[in-house]
């Protein structure tokens, strides 16, 4: 259906891929205005940064009311712009967004507090030394089509959180999507006692846009998108020094032993890789079973695809929806064929839905794939599940790392002990045992991957540490000397940084005790200079 497809024009039209029929439309935003956004956005910071954490967490909180309050119609609009079913725009996008909003509101300030720093033997020559978190400025935010609520207002109250003011680029896909997170925003501060504009600002466009936004060099880029458009960002970040934090793709295994409850591993499989049409970073893309259970799981999973509904996601007992684009489904398409040229066999779907006009594509379950398939390597980012099969524990580890990507996994066996130790061997940023796909949604946890699934972090600790610049402070409690490392130099103070490399810096409080009296001789010398 090319009709879904958005025209490139100086406006750009969002259409539903379900239905064809329009769901707004925004304008192209021009490189002047994004730089002008950015420069109101860094002005903005001079104010915002001097908040206290509970003004923004007030902030926060009353977004977290107003998306409460519209909840059913945001879930709506979510549904038309993806195509994804309505439930999971609640499930998947508002539900661990209000969880991550209330987390961050609740404890950004303790987790940027000041950290105090054990300095070993400097604390003996009475130093101290803490480190304080300052926000960065302004943040730009270029996210994805397919979480296109949950990813960028979670990234927007975390950089808030942390003090910095936030500029959107929304998919071209989503924009309305994309305003809506503004207008929660605008009627959140309306309600505060917070005098303060251009926080949250979005701009609306498509690639040109999101390029013109890493040109106009906020202080730092969270990129969530594919590897080739993540390289482009690099280099063109690379010319102002902006550090990006990248989430890319993947390509993410689910490992089934012999001893896993089969009955929950298949159900697992079916929502790991069918939710969102397939459309999810950490989709389950391929699936690792240990050969003597293949067949029961591959028939477990099947008859449950045979009872998934799929259709326009407005409705409410839709589990697949349409997919976001037409070049998404020919992707699909392409990597089907690649599968059933290669000898892989089609066990159910394997085509569009022939009883649906908009972008449906079944939900496909593939047997005897193997990694030597191109379409097991590459991203698909579509509703297929390719099953291949493994006998020992070292084979299913060697093919589940064998990938460029490293975003998730998933092992599934009722052994805790070996599950844990498989868990390890995985080259992914997140791995979980018996579970599969959600954690992006745990808010306390880091989020990101390994290889070329990305570089840095969101959610956690880690995540807010990506949105702050630490400050070491380091105080002489004891300043009344001079220091014995200072000038002038002389014969003794040889002596004394001979002594200082051999006994202070071996880390050992006896030796560094033993160095004292030879510290003391070294400041006389140089009190008595002066
Ligand atoms: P793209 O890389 O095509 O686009 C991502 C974003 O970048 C969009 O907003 C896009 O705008 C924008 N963009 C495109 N070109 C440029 C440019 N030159 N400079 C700056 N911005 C640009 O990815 P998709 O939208 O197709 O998303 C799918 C990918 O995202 C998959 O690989 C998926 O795995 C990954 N992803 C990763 C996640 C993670 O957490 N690791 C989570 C979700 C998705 P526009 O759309 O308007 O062209």
């Amino acid at each position: 259906m090319s009709a879904v497809l958005p025209i490139r024009t100086e406006e750009i039209i969002s259409y539903n891929p379900a239905t064809g029929a329009e769901v707004g439309r925004v304008p192209q935003t021009s490189a002047d205005d994004v730089k002008a956004a950015v420069t109101r956005s860094r002005s903005a910071f001079q104010n915002w940064k001097k908040t206290s954490f509970k003004e923004r967490a007030a902030y926060i909180m009353q977004a977290r009311e107003v998306i409460l309050s519209q909840m059913d119609e945001i879930a709506h609009l979510i549904s038309a712009e993806s195509g994804k079913p309505f439930g999971e725009a609640i499930s998947m996008e508002i539900a661990p967004v209000l969880d991550l909003m209330q987390y961050f509101a609740r404890n950004t300030e303790k987790l940027l507090g000041p950290t105090k720093i054990g300095i070993g033997l400097y604390a003996l020559l009475g130093r101290s030394s803490k480190i304080v978190y300052h926000p960065l400025g302004v943040v730009g935010i270029i996210p994805a089509w397919n979480y296109p609520f949950s990813i960028p207002l979670g990234e927007a109250v975390m950089a808030l959180m942390a003090g910095n003011t936030v500029v959107i680029k929304p998919s071209e896909l989503t924009p309305m999507v994309g305003l809506k997170i503004g207008e929660i925003f605008e009627k959140a501060q309306s309600t505060t006692n917070l005098r303060l504009s251009n926080i949250v600002q979005i701009v609306t466009g498509d690639g040109q846009t999101g390029a013109a936004l890493v040109e106009a060099a906020p202080d730092k880029i969270m990129f969530t998108g594919s590897v080739a458009t993540g390289k482009k960002i690099a280099a063109a970040a690379a010319k102002n020094l902006t550090s990006c934090v990248f989430e890319l793709g993947g390509k993410d295994p689910m490992i089934v032993f012999a001893d896993a409850n089969l009955e929950l591993a298949a159900g697992a499989a079916v929502w790991g890789a069918f939710c969102n049409s397939g459309q999810s970073c950490s989709s389950v893309e391929r699936l690792y079973v240990q050969e003597n259970v293949a067949e029961v799981l591959t028939r477990k999973i099947v008859e449950k695809v045979r009872e998934l509904t799929q259709g326009v996601g407005d409705s409410e007992d839709i589990s697949i929806g349409a997919m976001s684009s037409e070049r998404q489904i020919k992707i699909v398409e392409d990597h089907v064929e690649d599968f059933r040229a290669a000898g892989a066999k089609i066990e159910i779907g394997g085509r569009r839905n022939p009883d649906l006009e908009g972008l449906f594509y079944e939900p496909t379950v593939i047997t005897n794939a193997s990694n030597d398939m191109r379409a097991m390597q590459e991203e698909t980012f579509g509703p297929t599940l390719p099953v291949a099969t493994f006998t020992t524990e070292e084979e299913a580890i060697r093919l589940a790392n064998d990938s460029e990507f490293g975003l998730t996994a998933s092992v599934w066996t009722r052994d805790r002990a070996k599950g844990e130790r498989v868990a390890r061997q995985i080259e992914a940023g997140s791995v979980c045992v018996n579970e599969v796909l959600y954690t992006h949604g745990i808010a306390q946890t880091p989020w990101g991957g390994f290889k070329n699934s990305g570089r840095g972090r969101t959610h956690g600790r880690e995540g807010l540490m990506e949105l702050v610049q630490p400050q070491h402070i380091h105080i002489n409690l004891l300043a009344l000397l001079p220091d014995a490392w200072w000038m002038p130099y002389s014969p003794n103070a040889i002596i004394t940084f001979r002594a200082m490399a051999r006994k202070f810096a071996s880390g050992s409080i006896i030796k560094t005790t033993m160095l004292l009296p030879q510290l003391a001789r070294r400041i006389k010398e140089l009190v008595t200079k002066r």
